[in-house]
């Protein structure tokens, strides 16, 4: 399949693409299907997969005391992966995390990944299982993505992880994530970027960045990206608020602001579809500007729910 650098190498215009979560444990794929089915219109040249490690659930035994249990709640990233490619002949990009995997495991996704005909990988660290508080690595597993980057990339060389000689090059198009408002435990914006360099000298050939509500911060994170010899393609991640909850919901999980416009006229609105049409029009203004100074991506997380963001797409591209 294409590599995502090379979709946008290609492209004549700005493209359009989707991020999707695989259904809860016990529902349908095709429930995915029909969520994803009204976006094809817009040629989504690929889509990403979001992986989503264990938590810790709680059942009561029958002497009375609590029995803790490891259980995914969200399991199927790679066979959604194929499915989509099969079904929808666009490319998949699963993400794959450093939590829960040793370097093993890692290598084994990968081969899964190889064999299945999948190039693009986004490479992240994941976070903390919910339970706890910091983030854990697995025993001999990958502690930061850049060193997950360093495996992919060692295995695009014909070098795993025993073996030294005649080994397949894989040929993965690594991505990696970017916070235009600074991971939440990164000391600083400086210190953040120094990171980031790591995953790009390390093997990333793209960035997509976190959600972002003010374009502005966005622009001055790509400026900075350059000052720092950052000089892979960036992806902007938008989503449209939909609820009054998500504007105390999205700092909480994303650790990212919300412009006061913004809340503002969600506070004023007087019903759920005002607030839910005053987030899709902003959400249309970013993607028309953004578009205007020619980025060459606009990734849409959709949560799996395609009305807002088709709205949005129907006005932009
Ligand atoms: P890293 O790049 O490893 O950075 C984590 C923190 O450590 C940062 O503060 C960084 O500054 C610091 N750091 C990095 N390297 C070092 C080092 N060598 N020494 C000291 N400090 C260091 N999570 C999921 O579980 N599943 C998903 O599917 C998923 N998809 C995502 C998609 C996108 C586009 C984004 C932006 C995030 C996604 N996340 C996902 C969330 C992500 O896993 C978390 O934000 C996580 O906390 C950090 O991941 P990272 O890859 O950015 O980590």
């Amino acid at each position: 399949m294409t590599k995502i650098t090379d979709h946008i190498a290609a492209a004549k215009k700005t493209l359009f693409s989707i991020e999707i979560l695989p259904p809860l444990k016990g529902e349908d794929i095709n429930s995915l299907f029909k969520a994803i089915e009204p976006l094809m219109e817009f040629k989504p040249p690929f889509i990403d997969v979001t992986y989503h490690r264990e938590e810790y659930i709680y059942k009561k035994k029958d002497n009375g005391l609590l029995e803790k249990t490891a259980t995914f709640k969200r399991p199927g990233t790679v066979a959604i992966c194929a499915a989509i490619m099969n079904k929808f002949k666009v490319d998949a990009v699963p993400h794959l995390i450093c939590g829960g995997f040793d370097k093993e495991e890692t290598e084994n996704a990968l081969i899964d990944l190889d064999f299945l005909g999948i190039d693009n990988v986004l490479a992240l660290r994941g976070d903390a299982i919910k339970s706890e508080g910091a983030f854990i690595p697995s025993k001999g597993g990958n502690a930061y993505a850049s060193e997950l980057v360093e495996q992919i990339s060692n295995m695009n060389k014909g070098k795993y992880l025993h073996e030294e000689t005649n080994m397949k090059k894989t040929n993965f198009c690594i991505g990696v994530a970017g916070y235009p408002e600074k991971h939440f435990e990164a000391p600083s914006l400086k210190t953040d970027f120094k990171q980031l360099k790591r995953k790009v000298e390390a093997g990333a050939e793209y960035i997509v960045t976190q959600m972002f509500f003010d374009n502005d911060k966005f622009f001055e994170f790509v400026q900075q990206c350059k000052q720092e010899g950052i000089n892979v393609p960036i992806i902007p991640g938008l989503k449209p608020l939909t609820t009054h909850k998500q504007l105390t919901i999205l700092p909480s999980i994303f650790h990212i602001d919300l412009p006061d416009a913004l809340i503002e006229a969600v506070e004023a609105a007087k019903s759920a579809e005002a607030i839910k049409q005053i987030g899709i029009e902003w959400c249309i203004q970013q993607s028309k500007e953004l578009k205007d100074r020619g980025v060459e991506v606009l990734h849409y997380y959709t949560m799996s729910k395609s009305d807002a963001v088709k709205k949005i797409a129907e006005a932009v591209f």
